[in-house]
């Protein structure tokens, strides 16, 4: 009992050091608890009302979208809380094939698995696919869980700068000797609202014989005319192999995540893929808010339109007002402020003035390149995106951001 006791300790110790060098680097993250749905408007604990939320992935609005949440109800007393159980054992649903169906047909792939998470649909791929023989081309600033899938692989590993197609050509170059080469990207960049050029990554694969795969997180259900993610804006969805992309955000905000492609991928990553072997089946209320998330979209692109009007507001009086907005044409709208005390300061300011957003700086992005993302949603009206620019407006020209 000493012996244990005195390792609690030590263990105490180390933690409560690491703790304070977290604090003494100035990157802890403190969480703000809100007590409301999640939309525009917010209520955070502790008496702030009538927020203004720019700081979500509810892209689309689908997070307290009145039928969504019905759907999840209905769901949820007709197939009840869970099943407590994973899929091969007695996990699966009639409602879990409707939904692997549902996305496939959306993505126009020939099948689809779920996972509880994109994180995990990550975490299981490149090594359900990839062997020793095979070689994985990684575009550098990729989302943490593509990184930690691929650590997982026994693949060999090729790490690509950020969008630059000269040095993803050295690459495929260099690899031919291998058996299977993967380009994986994010289809749209979480920090930068950037867009990877998958033109000229599709026509890369095509010359070098390699696969392409995506992680559409920050891309399904609104980029493109259909919405249907960056192969569609792009014009290359019969080019792309594979699709990771998640419940958790534009559709419906509720969780999970999936791989959608070739009929025998998916069939293999049911039979290896650990995440999905190893882990519980989606809840069904989950289930049933993700599926009417999709039948809206699968309706009518009208509330993607309406999001993609008030980026267009948003960047373009952000940069009249003399702010740079990193990114182009996406919800994710960065504005660029370099010096991280600056972003901090400024965003505790909005804060101030009732605008919730969060300030970014090195690890989370480059040194130098402190930032405020914003996040525009289909449910932010006209005059919500104008009180942002006016808030934005006051408080850069108050702590020197803006002459
Ligand atoms: N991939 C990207 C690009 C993401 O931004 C995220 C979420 O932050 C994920 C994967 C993980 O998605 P999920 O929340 O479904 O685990």
């Amino acid at each position: 009992r000493a012996a244990s006791g005195s390792a609690a300790a030590q263990l105490r110790r180390r933690l409560e050091s690491e703790l304070e060098d977290i604090r003494g680097a100035g990157t802890w993250k403190s969480e703000r608890v809100i007590t409301s749905r999640q939309g525009p408007h917010l209520r955070l604990a502790g008496g702030g009302a009538g927020i203004l939320n720019f700081c979500a992935n509810n892209y689309l609005g689908l997070s307290s979208h009145p039928e969504v949440i019905r759907a999840a109800v209905e769901a949820l007393e007709k197939f009840g809380a869970g099943l407590s159980s994973v899929r091969f054992i007695c996990g699966t649903q009639s409602i879990h094939k409707d939904l692997e169906q549902k996305i496939a047909h959306f993505h126009q792939r020939e099948d689809a698995i779920l996972y509880a998470s994109c994180f995990d649909a990550n975490a299981g791929i490149f090594e359900a696919l990839l062997t020793p023989e095979d070689a994985v081309l990684s575009d550098e600033l990729n989302h943490a869980s593509i990184i930690d899938g691929i650590r997982l692989c026994k693949a060999n590993k090729y790490r690509y700068k950020h969008m630059d197609m000269q040095d993803l050509e050295a690459k495929l170059q260099d690899t031919q000797k291998h058996r299977l080469r993967l380009v994986a990207t994010d289809g749209a960049f979480s920090m930068d609202g950037d867009i990877a050029p998958l033109r000229e990554i599709c026509q890369l694969a095509q010359k070098y014989d390699a696969l392409v795969f995506i992680d559409e997180c920050h891309a399904t259900g609104f980029l493109g005319p259909n919405g249907r993610g960056t192969d569609e804006l792009l014009g290359v969805m019969d080019k792309v192999t594979i699709i990771n992309s998640t419940l958790g955000k534009a559709l419906g905000g509720a969780a999970g995540g999936y791989t959608t492609g070739p009929k025998p991928l998916i069939d293999l990553l049911r039979q290896r893929s650990r995440p999905y072997l190893f882990s519980n089946s989606l809840p069904p209320a989950v289930v049933g808010c993700a599926s009417k998330a999709l039948d809206l979209l699968m309706e009518s692109n009208a509330i993607a339109q309406s999001m993609a009007a008030k980026t267009q507001r948003f960047r373009s009086k952000m940069t009249a007002a003399g702010f740079t907005i990193s990114g182009k044409d996406h919800p994710i709208c960065p504005v660029m402020l370099g010096d991280a005390r600056l972003a901090a300061v400024m965003a505790e300011d909005m804060l101030n003035r009732g605008i919730y957003v969060i300030g970014f700086s090195y690890p989370v992005v480059p040194k130098g390149k402190a930032r405020i993302r914003v996040q525009i949603s289909a449910v932010h009206s006209d005059e919500d995106i104008d009180r942002c620019v006016e808030a934005f407006t006051e408080v850069g020209r108050k702590h020197g951001a803006l002459p």
